[in-house]
């Protein structure tokens, strides 16, 4: 296929260009005020080392946006090395009351090809012990949501609520298949909704689907109705809440590349409030929209008299899932030109950064 192709060779270039880290410089946590299942309350987020995403790393090339690959260390780690990170990381935090954990492996926690069965369950036993910890989250790809990895992750931590993310990115499998190149169909994502879901009798398991808004080849209109339908889906299919990721431009891919070559702009910031204020009123599940890169020259853009505001406003309405107020700026008109006449000419950029 003419995207796999294309972003293997994107691929394999900018990790030629990588420069080598260690598995400890690349680990790292923080924390951040979420909304959790039982509300707003304290999340401690950490990234931890892995080999790197086996669906980047296959001839595939992996997601035409993402540049996980480059935070991996390419190259085997064992069981112990993770573990002793994960310690490290988990000792420079008081854990208060109430308090979730988001374990993030630049891939699939569950692919035991990626993080070793032995380190997942340290992980897993370690954060069970742990009294103030109510919620733990992990992503991974569809296919290693097994009811046998499942099980084995519920029975380790049978008193917290578990999250499994994965990333849908779209209900469109065309958009899925070509243009993200994801690897995997709308009814492999409900088979593993449905596993999560069948685990629902015994345990506090829940499922999150990530929403891609704006993949490449896309229009701003297109991007938005997308995204919603997406959502409208997700809680059709039996998805606990969803997390919308407008696209932010990375390093070392196929999107990257669109960019620089005037062919690709990521969504603008009113796009997003357009899509959040859309689904609030279409779903009844949690709906989140990220907001990292926002207001940056390779992220979701409006200008500069408004970009903070309406990215605060954004992140207010994540803990409260209220609704966006409508405000007014000067670059609103072309924003509202953009999404009402790009299906006229087809274009799948804004005007502007078209190349003469
Ligand atoms: S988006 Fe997920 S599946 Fe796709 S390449 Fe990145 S880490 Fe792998
Ligand atoms: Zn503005």
């Amino acid at each position: 296929m003419k995207i796999q192709e294309i972003t293997q060779e994107i691929r394999a270039k900018a990790l030629k260009r990588a420069k080598k880290r260690s598995p400890r410089e690349l680990s790292t946590s923080w924390t951040q005020e979420d909304l959790l299942y039982s509300g707003t309350g304290k999340t401690i987020f950490m990234i931890l080392p892995t080999p790197g995403c086996s669906w980047a790393l296959s001839e595939s090339g992996g997601c035409s946006m993402c540049s996980y690959i480059a935070e991996s260390t390419l190259e085997p780690i064992s069981a112990q090395t993770i573990i002793d990170i994960f310690h490290e990381l988990l000792e420079k935090y008081q854990i208060e009351e109430k308090t979730a954990f988001k374990i993030f492996t630049s891939g699939s926690f569950l692919n035991p090809g990626e993080l070793p069965p032995e380190a997942r369950n340290e992980i897993l036993k370690t954060l069970n012990n742990l009294e103030n910890v109510t919620e733990i989250v992990v992503e991974s790809r569809p296919e290693y949501v097994t009811p046998e990895i499942m099980r084995e992750c519920c029975s380790l931590i049978p008193d917290k609520l578990f999250e499994v993310s994965m990333g849908l990115e779209t209900s469109d499998d065309y958009t899925r298949e070509f243009k993200i190149n994801k690897g995997f169909s709308q009814a492999d994502f409900e088979k593993a909704v449905n596993v999560i879901g069948d685990l629902k009798k015994e345990y506090d398991v829940k499922s999150k689907a990530y929403i891609l808004v704006k993949p490449i080849l896309t229009s701003e209109k297109e991007a938005i109705d997308q995204a919603i339908a997406t959502a409208i889906y997700a809680e059709k299919v039996g998805v606990d809440r969803v997390s919308f990721c407008p696209s932010t431009i990375h390093k070392g891919t196929v999107m990257e590349y669109l960019w620089r070559s005037g062919s690709y702009q990521p969504p603008q910031i009113w796009s997003a409030i357009e899509i959040i204020n859309k689904v609030r009123q279409s779903v009844k599940i949690p709906a989140v929209m990220d907001t990292s890169g926002f207001g940056s020259r390779r992220g979701p853009y409006n200008c500069k008299k408004c970009n903070s505001k309406l990215k605060d406003m954004i992140i207010k309405s994540n803990l409260d899932q209220s609704l966006i107020e409508d405000i007014e700026c000067g670059c609103k008109g072309e924003w509202l030109a953009e999404t009402k006449f790009s299906d006229l000419n087809r274009s799948t950029t804004r005007i502007q950064y078209i190349k003469k």
